[in-house]
Order: C-alpha cells, then structure tokens, then sequence
C-alpha cells in the first residue's frame, strides 16, 4: 500500500482566459489538476469577428485544450458540461452526452465567463445570434455570405435591398469590429464578384442605444471611431434602441419616440453579456454570497465566496469593482487563484492572503484594416500605430507558434490584398441552431419554424444533446 498522502486536487471549469492561464500558472505546483469544459478548445474570443467574416480559420483562434496541455503532466481535461457544484461535498458534476463524471476537489476555480444577453428577450436571438461561440461566428459567416448568395437571386428590388441591408446591434468594440468588417467584406473582397448585385451597394448600419460609440474607451476615441465607420460608409444610428426583431427586419424606437422599422434579413447582437449560470448556482449554494445584475459572482477580495476560501471565482463571472470583462481581468484573476492556492500548499492560511489587484494594461478595438483605437493609462490615440500595436498584442496571446505563423499569413492575405482565405459556408452553418431549438421545442414553435423556414426532415433529426 502506498504511503504517499493524496495529492492536493485543484479543479478548473472553464477553458477560456481564466481557466487555461490558470492551469497554466498551476504546471510546476505538485497537485492534480481537472480541467473540465463544455467546449473542447480554447477559443481566443477577441478574434471571433475575424471568423466570422472570412479572415481567420477556426483552428487559429481555438486550438484543442487538450493539446495546449499536452505536456502538463499534472493536467488532465475532461469535456462536459457543469450542471452541478457541492460545496460540502466538495464535488463537480458534469455531464457529456447522457454521461455523468463526478470529480472531487480541494480547491475550485470556476471560469465559465458570460453569455450573450437579450435584456429578456432570448426570442431575438433566433433572428440575431450574438458573438460568443465558434458556432455563433460560423453561423454569421454564413448569414453574411448567404445573403449577398440570396441578394444576387432576388426578383424584386425591396428584396434585394433587404438582403443587402446588414444590421448591427451595439457599438460597443465587437459591433464597432464587425461593422468595419463586413463593409471591407462588400467593399474590398466581394466587389466585382457577382453579376446582378453590386456587393459594395450593401448598407452596413450600426445601432446603439446609447449616445456614443465605444462608449466605456471616452468620448476621444468613441469620436475617432465614429468618424472613421463614416468615412467607410457605415451609417451609425445613436440613441436607437432596439424593440423588436424578426426574420426580416428590425424596429427601433429613436430617443424622441419615433418608432421605425429597418428592413435586413441579416443581424448581429452584441449589446449585451450575461454571466454563466453557475454563478448564481454558486451564491445560492454560499451563505452570504450574491450576484450582480449580470449574474456575476460578488467575490471577496481574495477572488473566493463567502466561507469557502478555496473556492475562486475568475474572470468574466467575477464581480470586481473597476475591473472590466475582458481577457486581462480573467488572466490575472486566474494567475491570483493559482498563486493562492500554491501559497496554500505552503502554509499559508486564508486570511493572510493579500487581496486581489488589477492592473489595468489598457484596452483597444481595431475599425478597419490599418485602424485602431488604443488606450493605454492615460494615453488614447487612434489610427495606424494604434493598429500595430493591436496587432501585435493579439499575436503575442494566440496560442501556439503555428497558430501565429498561419495567422500572420491570413492577415497578409488580408490587408495586403483583397482576398480572404476563408470564405467557406455551409447551409449547416445557418440552419444547424434553429433547426436544434426546433427539435427541443418538438417542431411546435411556429415563430421558429418560420425562421427556419419549417424543413420536414429537422424535425427528424437526432436530438445529438441527449445522445
Ligand atoms: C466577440 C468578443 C470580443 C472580445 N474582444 C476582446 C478584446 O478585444 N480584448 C479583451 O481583453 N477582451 C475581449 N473580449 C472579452 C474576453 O474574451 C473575455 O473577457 C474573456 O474571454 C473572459 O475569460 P473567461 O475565462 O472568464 O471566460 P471565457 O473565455 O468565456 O471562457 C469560459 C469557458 O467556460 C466554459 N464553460 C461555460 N459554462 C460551462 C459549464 N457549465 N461547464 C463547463 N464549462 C463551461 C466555456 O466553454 C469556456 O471554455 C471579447 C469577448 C467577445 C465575446
């Protein structure tokens, strides 16, 4: 029998920023890691719109978890959903399929990030999907491709202005990075390509609700961003909030009241971002413990919930005042729940660690190809050093040599040329969502089946969720 003690078992859920730098933080630490996810990559969010619009492939901005931490040897990955966390027991269960694996732990670290919020109306998303997932941008690929495909068809001229006409909700970076992108998309790639349309006659419009763009990055470079989506024939419609949505349109109430309608067969959500539901799983299951608006988790100031000190909550799910959802706060939030629990390891006890601090790099958008607003402390400038330097960043956090070495390329390809090396798009792409919500609502949902336009054979199909 050995006479080793247990090895001390840390448990990460999430393989987004917070979950893999936080395994990554752990690899010399003599415990066992579990790192479970329900998605098998690790998907480099900031470059989605790149997916979407036919720059970047998916292998370059979400290689396997699996492989990244190959060598790790006190790493192991499992996939699956969390559906369930006991902080008595002290256990995670997940599911993958109709399987069930339940993986105790010492130390917990969730980093399951957000979602994409419709304020309450979870029934748009069936007309705009948002930016979250590989499944999200590849879907949009397709809407966007699919309706210059359909425009270059259509009989009537109301037709083929509704499907030229491309909607996106939110300016904050990734409305104001999509906006730039799908009109260098009819502008630069697609001009010249099609007989009876021309692409660059497409309409991109930019809705926000507010009175700025990039509202949270100040009024210099929200204007500098303003002014340059002008310029490249992007209509921005301010104060525009949107009230509802369908298949072929959007309605929009304007801030005196008027209320008018767009008509696009094609939209984009990115206004607005939910927390995991595990956060609000965790402040029921801890006494004391509460979530924000969003769902996101109050945390104490050592990153862990009220009477479980060694159970961390990280990036995107946590509520920390001044710190903002976005990569940096989940790599740090990450490395400081890795380093507590190593100092744990030592000796140290809870309450002698140092609370959590943020140290604020600065955050950037890019507009077009050659143009970004970057803020740095107190510097803000916009343009084409700012557009260096987010490039630059974004190479420097991909993961893996070859996902830059092909990245680089892409982007030559790109904003070199006009091309774009990934401009493939199924029917599944588009379809593949709907037709799944089609399934789970049993084919009853006539909203639905009008979107999907009803296909006989989806409401055969194997319902892959529950195996
Ligand atoms: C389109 C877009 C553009 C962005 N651009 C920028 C940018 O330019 N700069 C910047 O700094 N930040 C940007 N962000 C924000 C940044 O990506 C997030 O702040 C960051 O990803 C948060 O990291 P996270 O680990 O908390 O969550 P995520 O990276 O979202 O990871 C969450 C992980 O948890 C897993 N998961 C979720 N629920 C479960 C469950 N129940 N069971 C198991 N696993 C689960 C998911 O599969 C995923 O692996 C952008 C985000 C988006 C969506």
């Amino acid at each position: 029998m050995s006479t080793q003690p247990a090895r001390h078992r840390v448990v990460i859920i999430g393989s987004g920023f917070g979950g893999l730098f936080g395994a990554k933080h752990l690899r010399h630490a003599d415990i066992d890691i579990t790192l479970i996810s329900k998605t098998s990559t690790h998907l480099f969010q900031p470059l989605l719109y790149q997916l979407a619009t036919g720059i970047l492939s998916v292998g370059e901005i979400a290689p396997a978890t699996r492989l990244v931490l190959r060598k790790q040897k006190n790493a192991q990955v499992l996939l699956g959903e969390v559906i369930d966390i006991d902080l008595v027991a002290k256990t995670v269960t997940s599911e993958l399929l109709n399987m069930r694996t339940v993986t105790p732990f010492d130390s917990l670290i969730v980093a399951t990030g957000a979602q994409q919020s419709y304020f309450g109306n979870d029934r748009f998303a069936t007309f705009a999907p948002g930016m979250k997932t590989i499944d999200d941008a590849l879907e949009l690929r397709g809407r966007i491709l699919g309706s210059f495909e359909a425009a270059e068809l259509a009989t009537t001229q109301s037709a083929r202005d509704r499907l030229l006409t491309f909607v996106v909700i939110g300016a904050g970076p990734t409305g104001v990075e999509l906006a730039g992108q799908i009109a260098e998309l009819a502008d630069r790639t697609l001009e010249g390509t099609f007989h009876n349309i021309d692409p660059r006659d497409a309409r991109v419009i930019l809705l926000e609700g507010a009175g700025a763009v990039l509202g949270p990055m100040g009024p210099k470079l929200g204007a500098y961003a303003h002014r340059r989506l002008s310029s490249m024939g992007v209509e921005i419609q301010l104060n525009a909030m949107v009230t509802d949505l369908d298949a072929r349109g959007v309605t929009v109430k304007d801030a005196d009241g008027t209320v008018r309608r767009i008509e696009s067969s094609c939209k984009v959500w990115s206004a607005g971002v939910q927390a995991s539901p595990l956060g609000r799983m965790l402040a029921e299951r801890s006494e004391g413990t509460e979530v924000d608006r969003a769902g996101r988790v109050v945390v104490e100031p050592d990153l862990s919930i009220k009477g479980h000190p060694n159970v961390f909550v990280v990036g995107d799910l946590m509520s920390v005042p001044g710190v903002p959802g976005q990569a940096q706060g989940a790599i740090q939030g990450a490395t400081y729940a890795a380093k507590a629990i190593k100092a744990g390891l030592k000796g140290q006890a809870p309450q002698d660690r140092k609370p959590f601090k943020y140290f604020n790099k600065g955050s950037m958008a890019t507009i077009s190809r050659f143009s970004a607003v970057c803020q740095v402390g107190k510097f803000e400038f916009g343009g084409f050093i700012a557009w260096l330097a987010w490039l630059a960043l974004h190479l420097y956090y991909l993961i893996g040599y070859r996902s830059r070495i092909v990245t680089v390329i892409q982007w030559f390809v790109t904003f070199l040329g006009r091309g774009r090396g990934q401009m493939a798009a199924t029917e599944q792409w588009v379809f593949a969502r709907l037709a799944l919500e089609l399934v789970n609502a049993d084919g009853q949902d006539s909203e639905l089946a009008g979107a999907v336009g009803a296909p006989p054979s989806v409401e055969q199909a194997p319902d892959t969720r529950t195996g």
